[in-house]
């Protein structure tokens, strides 16, 4: 891996994976990164997860970066793919298998149904030609940190998740192993993203220490939640927002995330909206929790 002299003090980065559209919640993370970056007078990039093909919608990621720029939302360095990288996934890998950190594992999902899916040994009655790749996790395995909104955050990874998946069985990387690789290759001091990663902090934090790797600060943007509390689905943080029509979207987001839409409300353009925003950005109002009742309100600003 490639490591500059000297990294830069502030690096965030904003990592979509190609689904579908951009949608609202992807668009409070996407700004909420931006501005955490430019308010810190750090840079800002963008990375495709695209290492999931059976979960990727052909076109979703031309159309999530052209809606970005529509959103005025440009990265300083031309975006960087996942399925372009696969050598850098390969080498991390190798070395987790050369010091006996990872193993392979021949167990499938319904083989570990009756361990709640949580891996602690091998139960598959049978090997797998192709089996999957997992990190072994010590029983007793605990790991803390502070997010910069969600406070204090501890996990016993080796009860709640187990040996964790690096390489399936179906020959995609993990996610986790491909978050924490990146985010290290790219030096990227600051993760800002939504609070549904909240609980896989901790196994990319074990996986940095098991790797040699820097751990950067993380922070967790509240998500939309109905008013059971449960993620919006099918209601508005999973609309696609119009590229076609940014400022409504832009001002819903900046609202969601506890700032005062008074200096956004006349902004008549992508540039001038994005400039008060930056200047008016007040991280000390970011809001832990987001809840049905303001959601629902905050759309309203704008129609
Ligand atoms: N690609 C992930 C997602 O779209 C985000 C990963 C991250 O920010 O660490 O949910």
């Amino acid at each position: 891996m490639t490591r500059v002299a000297h990294p830069p003090p502030y690096r965030g980065r904003f990592a979509p994976s190609p689904t579908g559209p951009l949608h609202a919640g992807s668009l409070l993370a996407a700004l909420g990164s931006w501005l955490l970056a430019r308010a810190a007078g750090g840079e800002w990039l963008v990375r495709v997860e695209d290492l999931d093909p059976p979960r990727e919608v052909p076109g979703a990621a031309d159309a999530q970066l052209a809606a970005l720029s529509a959103f005025g939302l440009l990265p300083d360095q031309p975006p960087v793919r996942q399925s372009a990288r696969h050598a850098l996934y390969h080498a991390a890998l190798e070395r987790l298998r050369a010091s006996g950190a990872a193993f392979s594992c021949p167990c499938s999902r319904s083989e570990l149904a009756a361990q709640h899916g949580v891996h602690r040994h091998c139960v598959a009655a049978t090997p797998r030609p192709h089996p999957a790749w997992r990190l072994r996790v010590a029983d007793g395995t605990t790991v803390a940190f502070d997010d910069g909104l969600q406070g204090r955050f501890e996990q016993d990874v080796a009860r709640e998740v187990g040996d964790f998946v690096l390489l399936r069985a179906d020959g995609c990387w993990a996610y986790q192993l491909a978050v924490v690789v990146d985010d290290a290759e790219q030096d990227i001091t600051d993760v800002v993203r939504g609070n549904d990663l909240l609980d896989s902090t901790p196994r990319q934090i074990l996986l940095q220490r098991t790797l040699g790797l820097p751990t950067p600060r993380y922070l967790h943007l509240p998500l939309v939640l109905d008013e059971t509390g449960q993620k919006l689905s099918k209601s508005s943080a999973a609309q696609p927002v119009d590229p076609a029509d940014p400022l409504p979207a832009l001002r819903r987001a900046w609202a969601q995330l506890g700032q005062d839409p008074a200096p956004l409300r006349d902004a008549g353009t992508v540039d001038t909206l994005l400039r008060r925003a930056l200047a008016h950005f007040d991280r000390t109002r970011l809001p832990a929790r987001l809840h049905f009742q303001e959601a629902s309100t905050t759309t309203g600003v704008d129609h």
